[in-house]
């Protein structure tokens, strides 16, 4: 083989692990938000436990309000109930007593089973509340780690470049300019192997003239398929 085109096939093995490091990173904006929306399920959760809960206080509030309310009217009651002379008023005023006490019973009957559902609600809201948070501590590990993982490949990187700096300099500035494009055009290999008569980058039969030209080994030889760069391995 070409003494360039071995130090080109070290050059493109460089150039494919950078290739596929590079292909990593960019996917990496996508894993993200992948990640991300595991926290979707727990959130939407989280908002309708608090919605319930704060419902259900309301009806509580509503009902101490009601309550309270009677129970100043009561006061008044018993103090007109208290002032008064007259039995007939007073055994009135006796009954509106007695209604209002029993109103007041009803509605703080009413209200204990709405403070129980209360206690109920908010153990259910503690817990998506849980839920969100073990999932968001998952979900910032997995985000840690594809950091992490973007910085490795951003070092591993900057290497081989360094790596493929050393050995461009060894190679003929022409052909290593046709190499480059074809990398770039190719999105891959631009050096491949001629075998059995066949280009192994576009999986096509050469012809024969090509064959004896990669063989012979004096000069560069393109795949007339598909332009890349042949060795001859038999
Ligand atoms: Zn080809």
């Amino acid at each position: 083989m070409l003494p360039d085109l071995e130090t080109l096939l070290i050059v493109q093995d460089r150039d494919l692990r950078i290739l596929a490091l590079r292909k990593d990173i960019a996917n990496m904006p996508r894993m993200i938000e992948v990640a991300k929306t595991r926290l979707n399920g727990d959130q939407a959760a989280v908002a309708k436990a608090k919605e319930a809960f704060q419902a259900n206080e309301v009806l509580v509030k509503r009902l101490e309000l009601d309550i309270q309310t009677r129970r100043n009217t009561l006061q008044r009651l018993r103090t007109q109930q208290f002032e008064t002379k007259k039995n007939e008023e007073y055994q009135a005023l006796g009954h509106e007593v007695e209604r209002y006490l029993g109103d007041i019973g009803r509605l703080e009957d009413e209200e204990l089973v709405f403070m129980e559902k209360s206690e109920q609600l908010k153990a259910a809201l503690t817990a998506a509340e849980a839920g969100l948070r073990r999932t968001q501590e998952l979900v910032d590990a997995e985000l840690k780690q594809l950091e992490e993982r973007r910085r490795n490949n951003e070092a591993q990187i900057a290497e081989l470049e360094s790596e493929r700096r050393t050995f461009t300099a060894k190679v003929e500035p022409t052909l290593l300019a046709i190499y480059d494009r074809l990398v770039k055009a190719k999105q891959g290999s631009a050096l491949v192997a001629l075998s059995a008569g066949q280009c192994k980058g576009c999986h096509m039969k050469v012809t024969t003239s090509t064959i004896l030209k990669a063989k012979t080994d004096q000069e560069i030889t393109h795949c007339e398929n598909c332009g890349r760069i042949l060795y001859f391995d038999d």
